[in-house]
């Protein structure tokens, strides 16, 4: 088996190593700022677990190299403005949306979008970091050096948020998990509930949609599609060009996890569609210290990152999974009182989902 580098050394790198050891693939996640001479690039398929990178020795290196899987999509889908032109060239739905390029456009833009706004920075965002969610008069507020740097859109008021993660090989097959729930709290992802069986014209709606852009792109490897509930339409909401937090239950709950279907697809190995037979819940683990108290329920996964706990940092996940729904909502209650207030609300949309 070829090696694979991954850029960025993140949990995302780490857990794409962890997917390749029972196959005896070899991965090294690599921090930016590493010396090219430490990688074994040379030798290596080269893949990112981030969409952007600085200049430095090491990406100068690896940016140029033939075995760079989807080198010239990341520029294209790490900035907003051209993903969100891409979506409009594929006429899949988007909230809709403007270049933010000057404070004299806010008046028409209030007047074409309504009056609640999301300002986004084109580059650099993540977790719900640079953005604003503006009505009128919060303007004001903006600092004036994001005119040029950001886009606007629509707020969406989305009955519930889903994503779509899927894999491309370099033969042009796709397979796709199916859709997950997600629940944002402050830009950030706290849970995702995936059912064996979601709704059928929703999935095939959103694979469509995902196929559709995975083919245009050549696309090869996992990328993930987040999308608006509205009515019984998505609208996209963005794209991850690489493994996706909400793809995390299939490490549990799916044969195949999403880090290990992106090195078959970036290694060229058979790459069958996923079984799942089982549901499964994901809790992201945001700024909390880890409890050892979480291994006393058998349904509990546990994947720390060994990352500095900081406020909204995400450090871990705990994946629950069980094709007895009754049985994942007694383990969830039970979870419930050994995780603190922020947790109490989407454990209860959770519940929900299962009932
Ligand atoms: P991440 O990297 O965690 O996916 P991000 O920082 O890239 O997040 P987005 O995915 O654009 O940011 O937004 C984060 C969340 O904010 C969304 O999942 C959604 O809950 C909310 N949100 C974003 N855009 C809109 C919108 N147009 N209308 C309503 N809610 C929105
Ligand atoms: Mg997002």
């Amino acid at each position: 088996m070829k090696p694979v580098c991954v850029l960025g050394n993140g949990q995302l790198g780490r857990m794409l190593r962890q997917a390749g050891e029972p196959l005896g693939i070899a991965v090294y996640p690599v921090g930016l700022d590493a010396e090219p001479e430490a990688v074994p690039y040379q030798k290596s398929i080269i893949t990112a677990e981030i969409e952007r990178w600085p200049e430095t020795a090491l990406t100068n290196e690896l940016e140029h190299h033939a075995n760079f899987i989807n080198r010239d999509i990341f520029p294209l889908l790490a900035d907003r403005l051209p993903q969100k032109q891409l979506l409009d060239e594929l006429h899949l739905a988007t909230a809709p949306w403007q270049p933010l390029t000057s404070a004299e456009q806010w008046p028409e833009l209030f007047n074409q979008l309504g009056e609640f706004i999301i300002v986004k920075r084109r580059v650099g965002g993540y977790d719900g970091r640079g953005q604003w969610r503006i009505h009128p008069g919060d303007e004001q507020q903006l600092p004036a050096e994001i005119y040029g740097e950001c886009i606007v859109e629509q707020g969406i008021p989305f009955s519930g948020e889903v994503s779509l993660v899927g894999a491309r090989n370099r033969q042009g097959d796709c397979v796709f998990y199916p859709l997950t729930h997600n629940l944002h709290q402050d830009g950030i992802l706290r849970m995702s509930v995936a059912l064996p069986n979601p709704p059928e014209a929703l999935q095939q709606l959103a694979e469509d949609m995902l196929s559709k852009i995975l083919n245009k792109l050549n696309y090869i490897g996992v990328m993930a599609m987040e999308c608006f509930i509205v009515g019984d339409k998505l609208l996209i909401n963005e794209l991850a060009p690489r493994v996706h937090n909400s793809g995390h239950w299939t490490q549990n709950g799916a044969s195949i996890s999403q880090f290990e279907l992106h090195l078959r697809a970036i290694l060229d190995l058979p790459m069958p569609k996923p079984n799942v037979c089982q549901s499964a819940v994901m809790v992201n683990l945001i700024g909390t210290e880890i409890d050892i108290k979480w291994l006393s329920l058998p349904l509990v996964h546990l994947h720390w990152y060994e990352k500095e706990v900081c406020p909204a940092r995400k450090v871990g996940h705990l994946n629950l999974v069980h094709n007895n729904h009754q049985a994942l909502q007694k383990s969830l209650s039970t979870l419930s009182p050994l995780l603190d207030e922020a947790y109490q609300y989407p454990i209860k949309w959770a519940l929900e989902k299962l009932s």
